[in-house]
């Protein structure tokens, strides 16, 4: 037969379960991460947008009419609106920071008039320039145009370009409100950890519960298991766990079906088909085992062979079912006879093996003589006949460490039983 690898179902049962569960878990934190990402950039270009058309208006009543350039009497330029020179006016910037903690700037074509940035020794970054590229956008756009990543000098922010005029050269004045990028970041890491923390704490419930449950399954498996191998290997005595047969579901059902898989195969193996006792074979083992602990423990007990009278005449003149039915007769009434005391054994056609079990030859035979009043009273009826039968019986103590000896020694008694008119018991 192919040699078959002990493996156990347990752990693979745990793999196959805990991973897709697992992986359930991450796949859910990703995309769920991903998505509540988007809503925030989402929620943060809405932020940017309002805040740069709240700026314009505030900046079109502060201070009405269009932008231009000025030279100034340096030779350098400043920026108008209406009649107002603005350069240098970051109080609105300021104010509107002050109340939503954006950064504010404004944009005269490629280069930041009014801003409240800083660099890192804390100047504004007045006169500083934006990418041709965002200018063209810029340029082109009638809508606000949002970034999610603008870097100004080495921080990145997330920032809204909001074209809101042309100047006199048509050159386009634009808003451009942002946020940090790593504060933004921030906030979405800290919304997302109580998320984590749910994730996490389902995922290991759920491994826990799956560890247990697939645990308790394949330790049922594992009994069962056992059991069956134990069948398997003749030990007709193997018991199986209470907890397999109390279950209610299918394991519950093999167990119990295994069960009576072992009675049956017991039965049919140890046991006489037509009487319902013990064999021949199981009868001698059955002696075997009780000599070995009478060896240990001392105790006495009798062997009988016991033989049925003129059994072929009753095939003869009745039948051969007729000579099966006192068969079971005789082997009922030697069960009840043998009943907590020893036990009873066909040990051929119309032979007995009786065995008691810690009883001197006195009882032994009392019990024995009882028995055969027994019999002889009992009568089967077949058709219009009345049958009855009488045995002959062999009785020896048993004083031998030698089991085929006491056999013997007990058919030899038997043997006189016959030969002395039958119907009796020899010792
Ligand atoms: P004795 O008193 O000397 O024992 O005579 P007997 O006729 O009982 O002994 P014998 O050995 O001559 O015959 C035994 C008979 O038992 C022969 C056989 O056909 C019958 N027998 C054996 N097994 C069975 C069985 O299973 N069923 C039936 N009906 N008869 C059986
Ligand atoms: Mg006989
Ligand atoms: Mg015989």
């Amino acid at each position: 037969m192919k040699k078959v690898k002990n493996k156990r179902i347990g752990p693979v049962l745990q793999v196959m379960t805990v991973f897709p569960l697992v992986l359930c878990a991450v796949l859910v934190y990703i995309f769920g991460s991903i998505s509540f990402k988007k809503t925030i950039y989402k929620e943060v270009e809405k932020e940017l947008k309002n805040v740069s058309q709240v700026v314009t208006l505030t900046d079109s009543v502060l201070y009405p009419g269009t932008y231009h350039l000025e030279e100034t009497d340096n030779g350098g330029y400043a920026l108008y609106k209406g009649d107002r020179d603005i350069t240098g006016m970051n109080e609105i910037v300021d104010a509107v920071k002050e109340r939503t903690g954006l950064e504010v700037t404004l944009v005269y074509g490629d280069t930041r008039i009014l801003t409240t940035i800083t660099d890192k020794s804390g100047n504004r970054i007045v006169g500083s320039g934006i990418p041709d590229s965002l200018v063209n956008e810029i340029k082109n756009s009638a809508e606000p145009v949002f970034y999610k990543r603008v870097y100004i000098g080495t921080k990145s922010y997330f920032a809204c370009y909001d074209p809101i005029a042309k100047a006199q050269d048509d050159t386009t004045v634009a808003i451009a409100v942002a946020k940090p990028c790593d504060k933004v970041d921030r906030s979405v890491e800290q919304s997302l950890i109580p998320f984590i923390y749910a994730d996490l704490i389902a995922v290991v419930v759920a491994v826990v519960i799956m560890f247990l449950y697939t645990g308790r399954l394949s330790n049922f498996i594992g009994k069962l298991r056992v059991f069956l191998m134990e069948i398997a290997e003749g030990n007709f005595s193997a018991k199986l766990d209470s907890t397999v047969l109390e279950r209610e579901d299918e394991f519950g059902d093999i167990g119990r079906s295994a069960v009576r898989m072992r009675t049956s195969l017991k039965t049919l193996i140890e046991n006489d088909a037509l009487t319902g006792l013990l064999n021949r074979r199981s009868g001698e083992n059955r002696l075997k085992q009780l000599m070995v602990g009478k060896k240990a423990g001392g105790s006495s007990f009798c062997v009988s062979m016991c033989d049925i009278d003129f059994f072929k005449s009753i095939n003869d003149t009745y039948g051969h079912d007729a000579g099966d039915e006192i068969l079971k007769t005789v082997g009922r009434l030697m069960s009840e006879t043998m009943h907590n005391i020893g036990f009873a054994s066909r040990f051929g056609g119309e032979e007995f093996l009786l065995v008691f079990d810690k009883a001197d030859i006195k009882t032994a035979y009392a019990t024995l003589v009882g028995f055969q009043e027994r019999l002889r009273n009992t009568v089967v009826k077949r058709n219009e006949d009345e049958i009855r039968v009488t045995i002959s019986i062999g009785l020896v103590e048993g004083n031998s460490d030698d089991s085929d000896a006491l056999l013997k020694s007990a058919d030899d008694k038997l043997y006189l039983a016959k030969n002395s008119g039958r119907d009796r018991i020899v010792t």
